[in-house]
């Protein structure tokens, strides 16, 4: 599903060089569950943000599906980072100023995707979720493992092939990350996507089938 070659990162910093990731080379499968742990400032976001397309490597190789990701056209890029693949925050980064419901929306609507296909999509994420009953709420009125949710909903609506969590029980009690995980486990087993998470919770690990360490951006 997903091949890193050689992937190295850096951010110029003042007249030197910060080398972030060295020299990453990772082969992720279809329908794996994969934990990426180590110490804060290791590299894993920003491990995880390339993967998600959000930020670019400074050299090496990254192939989806076997197909190289820098030497896509706009539309394929788009179509990877709007729809197969989904990111999933540890803040939850949700809009403020839209409901539930139009929270789960956005990326149909970044997809173009007609309105009647529109509505039915969100209220199937809504029924699975439980969550009908809040879908008019705004993100401020709900509990941080019900943000989450939503921001889950979100990711899941544009039906991707892999999720990307960046510690996404970084901020819920421990009863709310369950929730989380057991969540995530059955989009892996039941649904079969292919997911990718940070963590720091050896609990979380658990729940994965691999574990991945990176340490001063080299994976151990
Ligand atoms: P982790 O998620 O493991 O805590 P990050 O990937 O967020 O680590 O960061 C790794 C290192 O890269 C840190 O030293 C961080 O300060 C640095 N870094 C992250 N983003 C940027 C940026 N945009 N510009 C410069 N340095 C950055
Ligand atoms: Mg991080």
């Amino acid at each position: 599903m997903i091949q890193l070659q050689d992937i190295s990162k850096h951010y110029p910093v003042g007249f030197g060089k910060n080398e972030i990731l060295k020299n990453i080379n990772l082969d992720i499968r279809e329908g794996e569950f994969v934990s990426i742990m180590g110490p804060s400032g290791s590299g894993k976001s920003t491990l995880l943000h390339i993967l998600g397309l959000l930020e670019e490597p400074s050299s090496g190789k990254y192939l989806f599906q076997g197909e190289r990701v820098d030497s896509m056209n706009e539309k394929k890029r788009t179509q990877l980072h709007r729809g197969a693949i989904g990111f999933v925050f540890q803040a939850y980064h949700l809009i403020d100023e839209l409901t539930v419901y139009e929270n789960i929306e956005t990326p149909l609507l970044y997809k173009n995707v007609p309105a009647s296909e529109r509505k039915s999509k969100v209220a199937d994420i809504l029924d699975r979720f439980n969550m009908v009953a809040k879908k008019d709420l705004f993100p401020s009125q709900l509990s941080g493992g019900q943000q989450q949710l939503v921001g889950i909903a979100r990711a899941l609506v544009a039906e991707p092939k892999v999720i990307l969590a960046d510690e996404p029980t970084g901020n819920l009690h421990s009863d709310q990350a369950k929730v989380i995980m057991e969540l995530f486990s059955q989009l892996n087993k039941q649904d079969k996507i292919t997911i990718v998470q940070v963590t720091h919770s050896d609990v979380n690990a658990t729940y994965g089938n691999r574990i991945i360490q990176i340490q001063d951006g080299i994976i151990q």
